[in-house]
């Protein structure tokens, strides 16, 4: 099976509690909302189709265990759900940034799920999937809202 990809990379975390910590970044190609202040329009097209090994290969040159799972949307291609999983068979510890739009259901229970919540000025509100909240587990899993004005607060 493969993913469409548009970057792979090590860096440090930069959001949620886990911020500060070394982290494998696998940024996925492609995301059907258009967030009026999106910062990742570049991953929208292109990208590159490359296969599970191919991006357990990188990960393993990188030998950082935090992996984070990102897009565009990375939970809008389907292979991504046995992605995570063998992620998590593999050990490594596994985050999901998904803008919030698309079901959590089948994304595997020891990832944890960092979820947008799109507040109005994002102009994409209406296609929050709401039954993600009730998906969170609150041990595990985290909410980030990008607040742009008072409307939004
Ligand atoms: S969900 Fe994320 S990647 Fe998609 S348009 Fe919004 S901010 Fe950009």
């Amino acid at each position: 099976m493969d993913l469409r990809i548009t970057e792979i990379f090590l860096s440090i975390q930069g959001e949620s509690s886990h911020a500060g910590r070394p982290c494998s970044f696998v940024r996925m190609t492609g995301c059907p909302m258009r967030c009026v202040w999106c910062d990742s329009e570049y991953t929208f097209t292109g990208g590159e189709k490359i296969s599970f090994e191919g991006i357990f290969a990188r990960l393993e040159e990188f030998g950082c265990n935090l992996v984070e799972v990102t897009g565009g949307e990375p939970l809008a291609q389907k292979n991504v759900f046995p992605f995570i999983t063998e992620l998590c068979d593999k050990g490594y510890e596994v985050l999901i940034e998904t803008g919030g739009f698309v079901s959590t259901d089948k994304v595997d229970k020891r990832a944890k799920i960092i979820l947008d919540i799109k507040c109005p000025a994002s102009g994409e509100a209406e296609r929050n999937h709401w039954g993600n909240l009730e998906r969170l587990n609150p041990d595990r899993d985290e909410v980030k809202f990008v607040v742009v004005d008072l409307t939004d607060w």
